[in-house]
């Protein structure tokens, strides 16, 4: 049964792209630019990579734990991806929602299905390379991944796409100012939703004898 009835007055945002489309890029400059909007911080089985802090990055956590926590019913949703498990907190989500922030996921497709089940009303954003070229250039500059690595998530780049129709918006991310342009128009066009302001303000809509749908 959907948990989001009635309507959370935060607003929900799942960003899944393929491997090397620029989807953190992208996400991070938009946490720059809007204060209201809070990245979840997904669990994962992978190794952290240089640079990446954990609580911050990811909680980075071992099989062992992943698989209790999954037991226990602690992710709204989680997926194997490339070989590692990643999960997202259940709790953190709602609260924050609960609490009027809005919250953006960065997932995979799997884990927006199962995402889509709990929230109808999330805003599912695709990120999409101007090419397959594009694409495979990226990957290899950002030079954070072994070949190996490399060539499993070129292969894996066709699976992800082509559920790119199972969201509403999709971004082809050849500038950064322009997609970053245009998911800043996606996030204030989601938040003015009649159900995500009715639910953020419902004393206006009462008095203006307005009801929810
Ligand atoms: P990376 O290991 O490169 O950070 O992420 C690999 C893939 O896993 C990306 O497509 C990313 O969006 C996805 N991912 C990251 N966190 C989660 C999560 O919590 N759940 C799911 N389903 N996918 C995730």
């Amino acid at each position: 049964m959907p948990v989001n009835k009635p309507h959370l007055p935060g607003t929900l945002f799942v960003v899944a792209a393929p491997s090397g489309a620029g989807k953190s890029t992208l996400v991070n400059a938009l946490l720059s630019k809007e204060d209201n909007i809070q990245l979840s911080v997904s669990y994962t089985t992978r190794a952290p990579r240089v640079g990446e802090i954990d609580g911050q990055s990811y909680h980075f956590t071992t099989v062992e734990d992943f698989l209790e926590r999954q037991t226990k019913d602690e992710f709204i949703e989680s997926a194997e991806v490339h070989g590692n498990y990643y999960g997202t907190s259940k709790a953190w989500i709602n609260q924050a929602l609960a609490s009027g922030r809005d919250v953006l996921l960065e997932i995979d497709w799997q884990g927006a299905q199962q995402v889509r089940a709990h929230f109808p009303h999330m805003v599912g954003i695709f990120i999409l390379p101007p090419s397959l070229m594009a694409l495979q250039e990226r990957l290899h500059k950002r030079g954070t991944d072994t070949e190996d690595v490399i060539t499993r998530r070129l292969l894996a780049a066709g699976g992800e796409m082509a559920h790119a129709p199972e969201f509403e918006y999709v971004i082809i991310n050849e500038n950064l100012d322009s997609a970053l342009r245009n998911l800043m128009h996606i996030v204030a066009a989601a938040r003015l939703r009649f159900n995500q302001q009715f639910s953020r303000q419902p004393n206006l809509f009462y008095d203006l004898g307005i009801h929810a749908k």
